[in-house]
């Protein structure tokens, strides 16, 4: 056993020289491909760097496997969007026995909170009325999270939007825990979409790499400002195209309702028949209602998702006549060689598929 155990470290000594130097590497994990790419850009060649659900994946309806248990076992720090972007994680930092450090890289930037500007999703959850009273069960292999459960009660509350869940659902929902709470959408989870929103996202990674990896600390903060200094130059870039826009050309169609932070960020009008997370449904009254918005708003196009299904768009698109304008990356990148295999391609991408669509 001893002379094993010595052979055993002896050996990985040897391994490790070559490779690390004398301190191991920070293991990271991030959840998505958006917050992977960000990590890599702060953290360089001074982490090891592991992402859950890659490009073209969906997180909302994620099912984590076996290798995903094992590295967030093994991570020091998991880097997560949070606001219930990632419901199944909890689930799987249990299951993993995860004991590093977590962070939710939306801490501290501007939300959307969903009692204020959800009009569109209060139709969007009528089915499965008792699915959502047992916390338990959102987290069953199937990922029934029941997001737009909530939405359709929103549609009740007054303009602040603050009083919910005492007076308007039952009591067994007012003691589900906090991360239920944040799962049924009290915020927008894809706060991403906004680069202002993003350069938070971007300090709450370097503070959480230099806390833990201080012997890297000068590489972490001048990759950050660098990297800040490319998304500021982006921000310009993308609000100067998007003021190309005629203001009565705004209003665009989408299959999830993914971008909030585009719309608050630029003045432009999102509608998606889907509601906020790929998990629901959209019933047919939603598509209905669309349908009659999409006349009334003479809009002009409607935009599919890379990673969402595209089936409903392309029924809407038939059934009004409006064209299809592109195709949008909401909830992830896309591969390399694709058009948006970085976050900063992936908004120069939007920006110009929507003006592009838009403008003439
Ligand atoms: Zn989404």
């Amino acid at each position: 056993m001893k002379s094993r155990y010595l052979v055993n470290v002896f050996a990985s000594a040897l391994l490790s020289i070559p490779t690390l130097g004398l301190a191991a590497e920070l293991k990271v994990v991030t959840s998505f491909s958006v917050l992977n790419d960000l990590v890599q850009e702060v953290g360089g060649e001074h982490i090891s760097l592991t992402n859950l659900v890659e490009a073209n994946g969906d997180a909302h309806v994620y099912q984590p496997s076996p290798m995903d248990a094992q590295a967030v076992a093994e991570a020091d720090l998991l880097v997560v969007n949070g606001l219930g972007f990632e419901g199944w994680m909890e689930r799987l930092e249990q299951s993993a026995g995860f004991k590093g450090v977590k962070i939710a890289a939306t801490d501290g930037v501007n939300l959307i909170h969903l009692g204020e500007e959800d009009e569109h999703h209060e139709e969007a959850g009528h089915h499965d009325e008792d699915e959502h009273h047992d916390e338990d069960e959102h987290h069953d292999e199937e990922g029934h999270h029941d997001e737009d459960e909530h939405h359709d009660e929103k549609g009740h509350h007054d303009e602040d939007g603050h009083h919910d869940e005492e007076e308007h659902h039952d009591d067994e929902e007012a003691h589900h825990a906090d991360e239920h709470h944040h799962h049924h959408g009290e915020f927008d989870p894809h706060a991403w979409h906004s680069v202002t929103n993003v350069l938070v996202y971007v300090e709450n990674i370097r503070a959480a790499l230099v806390k833990l990896a201080p012997e890297h600390a000068a590489e972490f903060n001048q990759n950050a400002k660098d990297y800040v200094k490319a998304l500021k130059a982006l921000e310009k870039d993308l609000a100067q195209k998007m003021s190309q826009v005629p203001e009565n050309k705004r209003n665009v169609i989408t299959s999830h309702d993914a971008f909030g932070y585009l719309a608050r960020e630029y003045g432009f009008n999102f509608t998606a028949p889907q509601g906020m997370s790929t998990e629901a449904e959209a019933s047919a009254a939603d598509v209905v209602k669309i349908i009659k918005q999409i006349r009334k708003d003479d809009i002009q196009a409607v935009f599919v998702e890379k990673v969402s299904n595209s089936r409903l768009i392309e029924q809407i698109a038939r059934e009004t006549g409006a064209k299809i304008g592109g195709e949008l990356y909401a909830d992830a990148l896309s591969s390399p060689n694709q058009a948006a295999g970085t976050y900063i391609k992936m908004m120069e991408h939007n920006i110009s598929t929507l003006v592009k669509a838009l403008s003439n």
